[in-house]
């Protein structure tokens, strides 16, 4: 028999898909939920932007850019400017010392390599896919330790580096990892930085990559549903052990993943 205790644990375990919405943290590196007046196309920064109809109210979620710069800002929905403010929020910075030395500083034949990745990784952010609807609930791609790494200042080897994108989740070689949300594999790779990786369209902007994988067992193209198994947890590419670094991009901004999972 079950308890109305229980009702209450298993409807917060398992929140009914699409009444969860991504939390509201107009910081750098966060996302603003902004409410619009219907579901129409949204432009932030001249770029389309994600909106969604959530207990029948329309509302156009932003990603925001690590590099943005707190205050004013505004999106276009429809024809209507509505303003919202982006807040201050400053990230630590993290020393981490890398043994192979040319991934931190690689020689001239590795630039050529790290150019054509880099175009091929951007070119899977900046997908607007409107054949699939978003499911922003997302669950973890993989058990384990989540560090809170995400917007850290990197200083690698003593010489200053992009911040940190993704989050990073600890777990031993061989783990899986599994597809957080429904979405289609747009890009992989075996990537001089990121090791072997994944990017997954899951549609209106909102895509997310996978790093350092010690297998991939999914094809360019494949369809994904939510949970199925899309590759291992390795330490290939530039890392300091085996670990999964994750990223979620929306509207071609680099997010907090963690704004992503419910049980955060
Ligand atoms: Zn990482």
């Amino acid at each position: 028999m079950i308890n109305k205790l229980t009702l209450v644990i298993v409807m917060a375990t398992y929140p009914i898909m699409g009444l969860t919405m991504p939390i509201h943290n107009p910081v750098p590196g966060g996302v603003a939920v902004i409410p619009i007046d219907m579901l129409e196309n949204a432009i932030f920064n001249g770029t389309r932007i994600l909106t969604l109809k959530n207990n029948s109210r329309a509302y156009a979620i932003v990603g925001i850019p690590l590099s943005a710069k707190p205050g004013n800002s505004e999106i276009i929905a429809g024809e209507r400017k509505i303003g919202f403010t982006i807040k201050k929020y400053t990230y630590e910075t993290q020393h981490l010392t890398i043994k192979n030395r040319r991934k931190v500083n690689p020689l001239p034949e590795d630039l050529k390599r790290i150019t054509r990745e880099r175009i091929e990784m951007n070119s899977a952010f900046r997908r607007f896919t409107t054949s699939i609807v978003p499911d922003t609930n997302f669950i973890p791609p993989v058990k384990g330790r989540r560090s809170s790494s995400f917007g850290l200042r990197r200083i690698l080897n003593g010489q200053p580096r992009n911040p940190h994108s993704g989050m990073d989740i600890a777990a031993p070689e061989g783990t899986p990892i599994i597809a957080p949300a429904n979405g289609i594999v747009v890009a992989l790779g075996n990537y001089f930085f990121n090791g072997k990786t994944i990017l997954i369209d899951h549609g209106y902007g909102l895509v997310t990559i996978y790093c350092h994988l010690e297998n991939i067992t999914v094809h360019l193209d494949d369809r994904l549903n939510k949970g199925s198994i899309i590759g291992s947890v390795g330490q290939t590419g530039r890392v300091t052990g085996p670990h999964l670094h994750w990223g979620v991009s929306l509207n071609n901004a680099r997010i907090d993943p963690g704004l992503f999972l419910s049980d955060e």
